[in-house]
């Protein structure tokens, strides 16, 4: 998956306007305060980038400043060391697991926004291949890592992840105007 998607999915799935927002009454917005802007929104979609934020992002910034920055998947030997070890660190389940348990301690009522951060890594696991980063979950106490299916480079799969995407965000979408109109239609019969 390309990392926006990364990050729409955790939004989309780990906000509290979300997905788990809808399951979860408690973790949903109440709602007199609805109106203003849902800032798990943003908490779940950069929890959601984390692993390739602070990896390959890295990376990434350092080829514009330098201004050789190529688009697309850069070749394994070009890639300094550091950027394999980064990624090491943030694809870990030990670090992600690790990094919201901090955020249920510090932030209690946002921390499930956090989740998409190990998400992000189950989605990885299945889609990278031992060619090419594979994704090392069980770090530090494994390096066993999966042969995935390196699919996302086919334009069919990243048109269907984002189709998927857009059609929970819509899903929830249509349930918020639901509740909406069933309060106006409670509080219209009982006023
Ligand atoms: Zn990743």
């Amino acid at each position: 998956m390309d990392i926006v998607a990364h990050g729409a999915l955790g939004a989309a799935l780990f906000s509290r306007s979300g997905v788990l927002g809808l399951m979860c009454r408690r973790y949903r917005i109440p709602a007199e305060r609805c109106k203003g802007f849902d800032w798990t929104i943003a908490v779940a979609f950069f929890a959601g980038i984390i692993p390739d934020l602070f990896s390959f992002g890295f990376y990434a910034v350092q080829r514009v400043v330098n201004s050789n920055y190529v688009f697309g998947p850069p070749g394994l030997k070009t890639i300094p060391s550091y950027v394999f070890q980064s990624y090491t660190i943030t694809h870990s389940m030990l670090t992600a697991l690790a990094g919201v348990l901090i955020c249920a301690i510090l932030f209690k009522s946002v921390w499930p926004a956090m989740l998409a951060w190990p998400l992000h890594i189950l989605c990885d696991i299945p889609l990278h291949s031992h060619a090419y980063f594979p994704t090392p979950f069980l770090y530090p106490f494994s390096d066993w890592v999966v042969d995935g299916f390196p699919l996302v480079k086919k334009l069919w799969v990243a048109a269907g992840y984002w189709m998927i995407i857009i059609l929970i965000c819509a899903f929830v979408h249509l349930h918020h105007v639901v509740i909406k109109w069933k309060k106006r239609f409670w509080a219209k019969k009982s006023g």
